[in-house]
């Protein structure tokens, strides 16, 4: 009976994901997060920007009889989901102080006569006494915190309303409580784990990977023509460009509203007015193109960001993941590029040294540090990216990365270069940056180097027949490959090292890769295999139906879910139904429209629906991760190993393996029986517990043997369990 009905739970789950939100599956650890809130344990969620947090606790609010409260700090967050709410069809209300007193009671009527599945507050109305009262006097089943490192000292966003929820909750015992944060942080997390009273087992951490991005960086020559070039191959894409000043974004934005580029600037020296008007437009599809300071970007929740260009060097790694991290949270294939000079580290580094404080300047010069390295690196960008946050990550080929994707272009000779410029450095007696060095390679005129008396060495203009910018590239990757060293002094001299005296001497070849080959596979758009004319039609359609009912266009239709429909044509209401994000709701509300708008497409063109679910191009066609587990372990990995070899946490591989076997797939017993527990006695309990309570929570499990197996311990005997069934 039991078993019966928590089965049924978990087939529920997947109707609702199908039905209302139009998904074929779950994404990494939504299943477990649910289905643990189901259960009635507390969880810690850390999922990335786009891992899909919300969706964690509004099918849980769709399956409660009682209310689900989210408590959000961003006003305009809470209305881009109550929106999204209503075009999926599901009751949802905002509470906040942007609502007239009559929208304030009318919602406060609704509660009351249980017509709310969710209601979104911010912090301030949840602490409030008639709030708190009106919440005692109905059932509330659930306690979402989302953008919960707010609840931190240690987060980038600290509210001390945040830490007061807490005591809110205490006054809910039996509310379910769910925290969500894309913050990576341990310090962060385990704040939050504190002040909620949360232990470690209700963490569910998702990986930091968005594969979906893809990083570029290119030495930074002509960065206007380089940003124009970029723009170019992302025509009509949603893009954000960030720059370090005010001025800078100026600056950009009057040269590329010239060019008639869809642009709008966006930085704190603009007025308010004026800043609320140009992410309006950008929101609503009306302006591609955003060129801001890091001032934007906070609760913009846009979906289909394709790119985001760092025309400079970003603060620290933790700063460029959370910017590039606003690209593609729809899941569709989106590019970020940095352009990266040595002169802009230079600079930064110069800026740094001139701190008083002695801590301040060290943590500043740790994250540059770690920049430099990550800009540096020769591997996938993905390793320095990732691993900063502590995840491991060892793919050495993740194809979404200019080290990755671009093979081949390292093979190239650059030894003569390498010899000539050491020699230069060596002459001018490694007193220059590398900039000096390049203008008296290629024999210019300037004072400076006449003044040095330059002009008269031997090195002198025998580097002529390159370019400034390939010299530049050249400069890069010789520090890169340890021929030379920066000084990181005010000067940015260079010196040589041990190995770029053998270089010097003629003992060792040098390869690398240069600007020239780096700028000729460049940059590569979205890659185009869905009819893009369709695309056009549709999305003003998206435009025209968003607007009549005054909201983004992404809440309509994601750019996937378009995408889909350009790649599958779909011209009858079952195939429609097949496409991804189209659920019931926006089957009825739109279906119609779109339907016509395909079918006259089609039959203009000759074309024929491909009714067959081909995963779209832009799904990775990788072989999903708990089945790749699933097979590595059946293939005579025991766990051990793939924690590392493959790098995956203990628990990622066991929550893995669970989702494998529910999937329908057996796993070996083998592999498991060292980390059973050793007592023999322990284990039949624990089995004999199991079959009184089936496999699905393991709370009752836990419970019946009064705590003596940890949560740990019985999702491994979980395991072995159904690797005997
Ligand atoms: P987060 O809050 O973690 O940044 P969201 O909850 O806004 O992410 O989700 C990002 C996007 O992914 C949303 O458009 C959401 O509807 C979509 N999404 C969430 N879960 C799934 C899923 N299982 N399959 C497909 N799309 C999903
Ligand atoms: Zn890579």
């Amino acid at each position: 009976m039991e078993i019966k009905m928590q089965q049924n739970i978990t087939v529920h789950c997947r109707e609702i994901l199908k039905d209302i939100f139009g998904y074929d599956d779950f994404r990494p650890l939504q299943e477990e997060i649910i289905s643990s809130a189901l259960s009635g344990r507390d969880s810690l969620v850390v999922m990335p920007t786009g891992g899909g947090k919300s969706l964690c606790y509004q099918i849980p609010a769709l399956i409660f009889q009682g209310l689900t409260v989210v408590v959000s700090p961003l006003i305009s967050l809470m209305k881009d989901q109550v929106d999204q709410m209503k075009q999926l069809g599901i009751d949802a209300i905002l509470l906040n102080s942007s609502i007239t007193r009559d929208e304030y009671n009318t919602g406060i009527d609704m509660i009351r006569n249980n017509k709310v599945r969710l209601l979104y507050v911010a912090p301030e109305t949840l602490l409030k006494n008639e709030m708190i009262a009106l919440l005692a006097s109905v059932k509330v089943d659930c306690l979402a915190i989302d953008e919960a490192h707010c609840i931190s000292e240690w987060g980038h966003d600290f509210r001390p309303e945040y830490r007061l929820i807490a005591q809110v909750r205490k006054k809910f015992p039996t509310t379910v409580c769910m925290a969500l944060t894309a913050t990576a942080t341990e310090r962060v997390r385990a704040d939050i784990r504190k002040n909620l009273g949360f232990t470690e087992s209700s963490d569910f951490i998702a990986s930091f990977n968005r594969d979906n991005l893809f990083y570029r960086i290119m030495p930074k020559n002509h960065p206007l023509e380089q940003t124009i070039d970029f723009l170019n191959k992302h025509k009509d894409e949603s893009g954000i460009i960030y720059t370090f000043s005010r001025g800078n974004v100026d600056r950009i934005y009057d040269s590329l509203k010239k060019l008639r580029f869809s642009v709008r600037p966006y930085h704190a020296g603009l007025s308010d007015s004026e800043r609320k008007e140009n992410q309006e437009l950008f929101l609503k599809d009306e302006v591609q193109i955003i060129v801001a300071t890091i001032a934007f970007g906070m609760g913009i929740h846009k979906t289909n960001v394709r790119f985001v260009l760092h025309f400079d060097l970003p603060k620290s790694i933790e700063a460029y993941y959370q910017e590039t991290g606003r690209a593609g949270r729809d899941g569709v294939k989106s590019e970020c590029l940095l352009l990266y000079s040595y002169s802009d580290i230079h600079k930064i580094r110069y800026f740094i040294n001139q701190k008083t404080d002695e801590t301040e300047k060290q943590a500043s010069l740790t994250q540059l540090d770690a920049l430099v390295a990550y800009a540096d690196s020769g591997r996938c960008r993905r390793i320095p990216l990732i691993t900063y946050f502590g995840e491991p990550y060892s793919i050495e080929n993740c194809g979404m990365c200019d080290n990755c994707a671009d093979p081949g272009e390292s093979a190239e000779d650059i030894t003569t270069q390498a010899q000539m410029f050491l020699s230069c450095i060596k002459r001018t007696g490694e007193k220059f940056g590398a900039g000096h060095i390049i203008d008296v390679l290629r024999g210019s005129r300037s004072k400076k180097i006449t003044g040095f008396g330059h002009n008269l060495l031997p090195t002198y203009g025998i580097g002529r027949d390159l370019s400034k910018a390939l010299w530049q590239g050249l400069a890069q990757e010789f520090i890169r490959n340890g021929l030379v060293f920066q000084d990181t002094g005010s000067y940015g001299e260079l010196r040589i090292t041990g190995k770029g005296y053998s270089v010097m001497k003629g003992d060792e070849p040098v390869s690398g890769k240069t600007t020239v080959t780096r700028e000729k596979h460049s940059v590569t758009g979205t890659a185009a295999d869905y009819d893009s004319r369709l695309f056009e039609i549709l999305r003003e359609k998206r435009r025209e139906l968003a607007a009549a009912e005054n909201v983004p266009p992404y809440v309509v239709f994601s750019d996937k879910t378009l995408i889909d429909i350009c790649t599958r044509y779909p011209q009858s209401i079952e195939e429609l139904t097949s496409i991804h994000g189209i659920g019931t709701h926006k089957m009825q509300k739109y279906g119609g429209s779109i339907l016509t708008i395909v079918k006259s497409y089609c039959a203009e063109n000759n074309l024929e629906s491909k009714s067959v679910q081909v995963p779209s191009q832009h799904e990775h066609l990788k072989t999903p991760r708990h089945v790749q587990i699933g097979q590595l372990y059946n293939s005579g990995s025991s766990i051990t190993e793939i924690e590392e070899t493959a790098g995956i946490k203990r628990s990622t591989i066991i929550s893995n393996l669970n989702k494998f076997i529910q999937d329908g797939h057996s796993i070996k017993s083998a592999g498991l029986t060292s980390l059973l527990p050793g007592d023999t006695e322990l284990l039949t309990r624990i089995i004999a517990a199991f079959d009184r309570h089936s496999t699905e929570y393991l709370k009752p499990v836990f419970e019946e043997l009064g705590g003596i197996a940890d949560y740990d311990m019985l999702q491994i005997c979980r395991l072995y369990y159904l690797s005997r069934e």
